[in-house]
């Protein structure tokens, strides 16, 4: 198996203060976050949401660039765009990957700026685990202040949180996408 499709999670999301929310769809994700996706060959980039108002959205986006005139100005963004599933929770997304089996068919990846849910896996080790994974795998990324401790506390492994050479620890969840992806997959 290798890496089968990522997600963007909206609910439940940590805020500032720790608290769980519900984040806003950004537009930019969805662009940035679709091309990394189809640059390495992942199948899906799942939206979760549970506000139909902000699954429209992402659809009416979708529906531009992949239907609309936006296919038309720039096609390479329609082959990116085809890659988005909108769903309300993360059981839609099992039930897509792994049908019936839902959960227990797919493991779980999850992504942080820092290790405070317990012990982590480096991208070294993650990247051999990735080819030789026994169910599709389904790395998720926050927004807001990150994962909540339920999504965290449920994941099969835990990435290493991404380090550069400096102290500055702020990265945006489309960069976290793109040098995750490349670690394990470029
Ligand atoms: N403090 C939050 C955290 O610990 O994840 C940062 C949230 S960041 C704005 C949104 C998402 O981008 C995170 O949930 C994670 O998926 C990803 N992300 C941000 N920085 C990261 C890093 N240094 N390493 C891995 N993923 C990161």
């Amino acid at each position: 198996m290798t890496l089968r499709a990522i997600g963007l999670v909206h609910y439940p999301v940590l805020d500032r203060g720790g608290e769980t929310v519900t984040t806003a769809i950004t537009n930019l994700d969805l662009h940035d976050m679709s091309r990394s996706a189809r640059t390495y060959g992942v199948e899906e980039l799942y939206v979760v949401h549970p506000v139909a108002a902000q699954r429209l959205l992402a659809e009416r986006i979708q529906s531009h660039w992949v239907s609309g005139s936006g296919k038309k100005r720039i096609p390479d963004r329609s082959l990116a765009l085809e890659l988005l599933r909108i769903v309300p929770g993360l059981d839609d997304v099992y039930a897509a990957i792994a049908g019936p089996a839902g959960r227990r068919g797919v493991s779980i990846w999850t992504t942080a700026a820092s290790a405070r849910s317990g012990p982590v896996t480096s991208y070294a080790s993650a990247r051999s685990l990735l080819q030789q994974a026994p169910l599709p795998v389904l790395i998720l990324f926050g927004t807001g202040w990150g994962l909540a401790a339920s999504i965290v506390e449920d994941a099969d492994l835990r990435l290493e949180p991404i380090r550069g050479e400096s102290d500055y620890n702020h990265l945006s969840v489309r960069a976290a996408c793109a040098i995750t992806l490349d670690r394990l997959l470029g």
